[in-house]
């Protein structure tokens, strides 16, 4: 198939973080040239069956999706699944187990931004959630902006959300070779999702690259939202050097929060495989 395709196979719905519906992103998707889609929720495919009729509906193609949080070498790594069958039961649990310590780590996270002075940050969030198994440090900084304590969500994972900040709390997400098991498990493909957004020593993205493949991973994000047109290339050479298939997607969020909107990205290069012609018979 076509390296030159729109693809875009990575954003977000209400079934997790996004704000609008699997439908409502269809027929943003179709609106801007998106031939081929993927709604990739974290931890979770509930949002897959409306995804593909909506897919449907618009005269898109469709693969399925998912996004897992994964822990390695004490960071949270993002494995995105496509092309699965969404009703695998060890991908299902897989992912219910993945989803359930959000809510107590979510109360946690509303203890620590009351010690410096921000009260009901728990209430606050629920209120932007679409799915209370899906309860994210996203829905805390709109609520945090709402609350006028910052001026958009960047700026609450700088000051409140991350690593030593008040609100921020460790959690221990899925294992590496869990998370790539489940998704091949269920016939689908293991993706490193936005690779230039972990802060690994090159020792250790060496060993997230290594371990990945040993454990059955076939793909890499290169083109997407959340890499610079430098990063594109730099991790266009590791799909090479792994012999990975490479992966296209905005990771869209929200019309007011996403900086690159659906479809809307640079084509993929054309030396690469992209992972669209490795799951072609994935394609519904
Ligand atoms: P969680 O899974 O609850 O840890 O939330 C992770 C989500 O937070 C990511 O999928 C992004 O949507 C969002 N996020 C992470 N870092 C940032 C950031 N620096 N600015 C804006 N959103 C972010
Ligand atoms: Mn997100
Ligand atoms: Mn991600
Ligand atoms: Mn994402």
């Amino acid at each position: 198939m076509n390296p030159l395709l729109n693809a875009d196979l990575h954003c977000h719905s209400t079934v997790s973080d996004g704000t609008l519906t699997p439908e409502a992103l269809a027929a943003r998707a179709k609106a801007n040239g998106v031939e081929l889609w993927a709604l990739t929720d974290h931890d979770e495919v509930g949002g897959q069956q409306r995804a593909l009729e909506a897919a449907r509906a618009q005269g898109m193609k469709y693969l399925t999706g998912t996004e897992i949080s994964v822990t390695f070498a004490g960071q949270t790594v993002h494995i995105v699944g496509l092309g699965f069958d969404h009703h695998n039961t060890s991908l299902t649990e897989g992912l219910r187990r993945t989803r359930g310590g959000r809510g107590e780590r979510a109360q946690e996270m509303s203890e620590g931004l009351a010690k410096v002075g921000i009260h009901g940050a728990y209430d606050g969030a629920l209120k932007y959630v679409g799915n209370p198994e899906l309860i994210s440090r996203t829905h805390f900084a709109r609520f945090l902006v709402e609350a006028g304590v910052c001026k958009d969500t960047p700026e609450v994972f700088r000051k409140y959300l991350t690593e030593g900040k008040p609100g921020f709390v460790p959690h221990r997400w899925a294992r590496l070779q869990d998370a790539v098991q489940w998704i091949t498990d269920a016939g689908g493909m293991a993706i490193i999702a936005h690779p230039a957004r972990y802060s690994f020593t090159p020792n250790e993205e060496y060993a997230l690259f290594t371990e990945f493949k040993a454990h059955g991973g076939r793909g890499v994000e290169v083109v997407t939202g959340s890499h610079s047109s430098q990063e594109a290339l730099r991790y266009a050479e590791t799909a090479i050097e792994f012999g990975l298939a490479a992966s296209r997607g905005s990771d869209f969020h929200s019309p007011d929060e996403s900086h690159t909107d659906l479809g809307a990205l640079p084509f993929l290069p054309g030396q690469l495989t992209p992972v669209w012609e490795v799951l072609a018979d994935r394609i519904q």
